[in-house]
């Protein structure tokens, strides 16, 4: 890093001044969930909206949308009432990208069973992330809570194995990946600020990973925080380490506000002048040719 940390802190705080703002909301799939108010539905749609958060931003619009308007008012309510033997739900009819249609209708009627079986009452997800002892623990977490899918969809399937579109949909439990869909919706779940909703409060937040989108991973590598090129969830977890340093409380904090780097900024991970000059994080990043950026700046 090129500072001690109080100039990424500030310029960590400039960023979040620029886009604490609930237009850029828009940016981001997490406006889903916040068109919600019952913590049910919030829960609901933001499992939804991060585990088909993947690919181009538009199409996950183009796929999420038609499904959250035809849910009505309460999407939890629409699924417990729903008869899935004589509808055409979801109407799209085509799936998305992985999964098929009849993948999208297993996951929709997987939800509808554990909805009923939890009295739709929220919050239901949070256990399948605790151990034995109720606790979180970085090395079990995620695995319990695809472990937990994985055999609900087998279930609701009546299959012993899944179609590659499920698998994707809920990753692979043995996976080192970086887990970055669980990780969004952990972030959501868990952090009780803005943008996030924290209706979970057995896991703290400076417990959860980073997402490691690919934001997250261009930007990690120009403020020199990590190097590697193939990020695990281990990697997810030392970042948020890192950030505890800056904010012991709620490391992920800054996450809404980096990827705004990115998905705003169109930060490239390489210096640009034109995007450079404009950049909140210039003075701190290291791509950025010393002794250019008090030009920049006047
Ligand atoms: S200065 Fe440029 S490369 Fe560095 S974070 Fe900002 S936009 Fe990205």
């Amino acid at each position: 890093m090129l500072d001690d940390g109080s100039l990424l802190k500030s310029k960590l705080n400039q960023l979040i001044a620029k886009y604490k703002n609930v237009s850029y909301l828009e940016t981001d799939p997490i406006c889903f969930p916040k068109r919600y108010k019952d913590p049910l539905d919030i829960e609901i749609v933001s499992l939804i909206s991060c585990l088909f958060a993947y690919g181009n931003v538009k199409n996950i619009q183009n796929f999420l949308d038609p499904i959250f308007q035809s849910m009505g008012d309460s999407p939890s309510q629409f699924l417990v009432n729903h008869h899935f033997s004589n509808s055409n739900f979801p109407k799209t009819g085509k799936g998305y990208r992985f999964q098929s249609n009849e993948d999208v209708v297993i996951f929709f009627k997987t939800l509808q069973r554990i909805l009923s079986e939890n009295k739709n009452s929220s919050p239901i997800f949070e256990s399948y992330f605790l151990d034995q002892n109720g606790q979180f623990d970085p090395n079990g977490s995620f695995q319990n809570f695809q472990k937990q899918w994985e055999s609900e969809i087998l279930l609701t399937a009546k299959t012993k194995v899944l179609t590659y579109g499920l698998q994707f949909l809920i990753g692979k439990w043995k996976s080192k990946s970086p887990k970055k869909r669980i990780s969004l919706f952990l972030r959501w779940m868990v952090r009780r600020k803005y943008p996030d909703f924290g209706l979970y409060r057995k896991i703290k937040p400076n417990q959860i990973p980073y997402p490691m989108d690919v934001h997250i991973q261009k930007l990690i590598k120009v403020l020199g925080i990590q190097k590697q090129n193939n990020i695990q969830l281990q990697d997810a977890f030392a970042l948020t380490e890192f950030f505890r340093k800056v904010n012991s409380v709620d490391p992920v904090l800054y996450d809404f506000y980096l990827t705004r780097v990115g998905i705003i900024n169109r930060c490239k991970g390489r210096y640009e002048e034109m995007i450079c000059k404009g950049c909140e994080l210039n003075e701190v990043c290291l791509v950025v040719p010393r002794g250019i950026e008090p030009r920049l700046q006047g």
